[in-house]
C-alpha cells in the first residue's frame, strides 16, 4: 500500500481552504479517526485501503494517487501478473464534494433537526465541476461552512462517506473481476469513470459492471459507518454517565456523529442523501436518449435509482428484523432534491429517480441492466476476492 498520496495539490488545496476559514481545522478529532477534517482526508482514505486490503482484496497491494488531469475523473487498474493494483482519484473531487456538502448544509431548511438550523442562511451555488484549477476556482467560488458548529461537522462527515463511496466503488473494480471481465471485453487493463461510448453489443454487461461497483460500494460503505457506529456508542455512553457539566457534552463533532450514526435510521437517512446528492451534481449534461444505452456508464439517474433501491431494500429487510426504520427515514430524497436543486437554481427533479420511475425507456433500462448483472454474476462470484456475496 502506498503511504504517499498527499501531493503538492493537497497541501495547496488545504491552504487555500483554511485561508478562506473552510475548515475547522485547530479543532481535535475527537474519534481520532480524521473523518472531519479537510486535511487528512489522504491518512483517511490510507485507512480504507488498509481495510481493503485485508477485507476485501486480501493479499493485494493497492496503491491510491490523486489526479490533475481533467480528462479522468476516477479509474482502477489491475496488474496482469502480479497482485498490484492502482486507483487513480480526480484531485477536483476533494473540493467539488467537500463544497456540496458544506453547502447543503448552509441551507437551514435541509435536515432542519440536525444541530441549530435557524443559524443557517442559504449559500449562492458555487458547486462546479470536478476542477484541477483549485486557486483560481477558489477565488471565484470561496468555500463556505455552516453556522452552527454541528452542521458543519455533519458536513465534513457526509464528504468523508462520500470519499469512502467514490474509493470503494474503485475497490469494487478491483475485488470482483471486474478488470478481468473488461480485458477480455476490450483488451483495456485499466477502467475509467468517464461514460464514453461502447462499440460493442456489450454495453449493458459493461454498465453491468458499473452497477456492480456502486452496490459493492455502498456496501463497503455501510460496514465502515457501522464500525464508527460501534466505536462512537462507548464514547457516548462516558459521556452520558459523567456528570453535565463534562464540556464533551458540547462537542459539536460527537453530536454531529451522534446524529449521523446513533441508529441504523440514521445511517440509511445519511448513505441516501450522500450518494443522492453526488449523482445529482454529475447529472449535467444532456443525455441522448437513443444513445444513453451504448455509454459505459448508467446515466447518473439511473445509477440513484439503483442506489435507492439497494438502501431500501437494506432498510426493509432491517426493518424485517425488527430494526425502527420508517419510511421517512428511506423515502427523503424529495427534500436532498429540493436542496440541491435551489443550490444549482435548477426546478425540482427535472430527471433525477422520481422521473426514472415514470419513464418507461429509464424502466426498461433498469430491467437490461438486471437481466445483464445476473448474467455476469456467476463469472463475477467466481472471480471475487473476498467472502461478501454480491449484492444488487
Ligand atoms: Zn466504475
Amino acid at each position: 500500500m502506498s503511504g504517499d498520496i498527499l501531493l503538492d495539490a493537497t497541501d495547496e488545496l488545504r491552504k487555500e481552504i483554511k485561508r478562506r476559514g473552510g475548515a475547522y481545522g485547530d479543532l481535535k478529532d475527537p474519534l481520532g479517526d480524521g473523518n472531519f477534517f479537510f486535511a487528512p482526508m489522504g491518512e483517511h482514505l490510507l485507512s480504507c485501503l488498509e481495510f481493503a486490503s485485508k477485507k476485501i482484496c486480501p493479499g493485494h497491494n493497492i496503491k491510491l494517487r490523486w489526479m490533475k488531469d481533467n480528462r479522468l475523473n476516477a479509474f482502477a487498474y489491475t496488474a496482469p501478473d502480479t497482485p498490484d493494483s492502482f486507483i487513480g482519484i480526480n484531485i477536483g473531487a476533494l473540493y467539488t464534494l467537500h463544497d456540496l456538502f458544506m453547502r447543503m448544509m448552509c441551507d437551514g431548511d435541509f435536515l432542519p433537526t440536525i444541530g441549530n438550523s435557524a443559524l443557517e442562511t442559504v449559500e449562492s451555488a458555487g458547486i462546479r465541476f470536478l476542477t484541477t484549477n483549485l486557486p483560481s476556482e477558489l477565488e471565484k467560488f470561496p468555500a463556505v461552512l455552516p453556522k452552527c458548529e454541528i452542521r458543519a461537522c455533519y458536513a465534513s462527515y457526509a464528504f468523508s462517506v462520500c470519499m469512502d463511496f467514490l474509493l470503494f466503488h474503485e475497490v469494487t473494480h478491483i475485488a470482483n473481476g471486474h478488470s478481468r471481465v473488461i480485458h477480455e471485453l476490450s483488451g483495456d487493463r485499466h477502467i475509467s469513470e468517464n461514460a464514453t461510448p461502447i462499440q460493442s453489443e456489450k454495453h449493458f454487461l459493461r454498465q453491468s459492471l458499473e452497477k456492480d461497483a456502486d452496490c459493492g460500494a455502498i456496501g463497503w460503505v455501510f460496514e465502515r459507518m457501522e464500525f464508527a457506529a460501534a466505536h462512537l456508542k462507548p464514547v457516548l455512553k462516558r459521556i452520558k454517565d459523567s456528570p453535565v457539566s463534562n464540556p464533551k457534552f458540547k462537542n459539536p463533532k460527537l453530536l454531529a456523529m451522534k446524529n449521523a450514526l446513533e441508529s441504523p435510521a440514521e445511517m440509511v437517512k445519511l448513505a441516501s442523501f450522500v450518494t443522492y446528492a453526488f449523482f445529482r451534481i454529475f447529472n449535467w449534461r444532456d443525455w441522448d436518449v437513443f444513445d444513453r444505452f451504448k455509454l459505459s456508464h448508467p446515466e447518473p439517474p439511473i445509477r440513484q435509482a439503483i442506489l435507492f433501491s439497494n438502501i431500501a431494500s437494506r432498510a426493509l429487510r432491517a426493518r424485517e428484523n425488527g430494526v425502527a426504520i420508517s419510511d421517512d427515514d428511506i423515502f427523503q430524497m424529495q427534500a436532498v432534491e429540493e436542496c440541491v436543486a435551489r443550490l444549482l437554481k435548477l426546478k425540482v427533479d427535472p430527471s433525477g429517480i422520481v422521473s426514472v420511475y415514470k419513464n418507461s425507456l429509464y424502466l426498461e433500462h433498469l430491467k437490461k441492466l438486471d437481466a445483464a448483472w445476473s448474467e455476469i454474476r456467476p463469472r463475477l462470484e467466481a472471480l471475487k476476492l473476498h467472502d461478501r456475496p454480491l449484492e444488487v
